[in-house]
């Protein structure tokens, strides 16, 4: 991954989340777009990672998928325009993991 000719490829910055107000660190590994405390997210992206969505609705966590290669992967929907996204949980994240309890609780894979 290139961090020069991308703009947007290695922005990950900490924040604070709109839903819960707690302060968000930064993934050591990735890009974290959703808080570890309520697992609500914003929507910036309109690729995974680009930040170039202009909706910025808040973005509820709706399902989890678990997936052989990705992992653990969350499913959102945006409270403001219905749109979809998804991120990997990062759950086993040394510094901020997300709540595998609230993880849990959303609607479970199909499969
Ligand atoms: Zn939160
Ligand atoms: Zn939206």
């Amino acid at each position: 991954m290139s961090t020069s000719t991308a703009r947007f490829t290695h922005l990950n910055p900490g924040f604070i989340c709109e839903n819960c107000q707690r302060e968000v660190q930064p993934l050591k590994v990735g890009c974290r777009n959703h808080c570890p405390f309520c697992l609500h997210s914003k929507h910036v992206d309109r690729f995974p990672g680009d930040r170039d969505n202009p909706c910025q609705g808040l973005m509820e966590p709706i399902a989890y998928e678990f997936n052989g290669k990705k992992g653990l992967t969350l499913v959102f929907k945006c409270k403001e325009c219905g749109g979809m996204g998804k991120n990997k949980a990062a759950h086993e994240d040394e510094v901020q993991a997300d709540s595998y309890e609230l993880i849990l609780k959303l609607n479970k894979p199909k499969s």
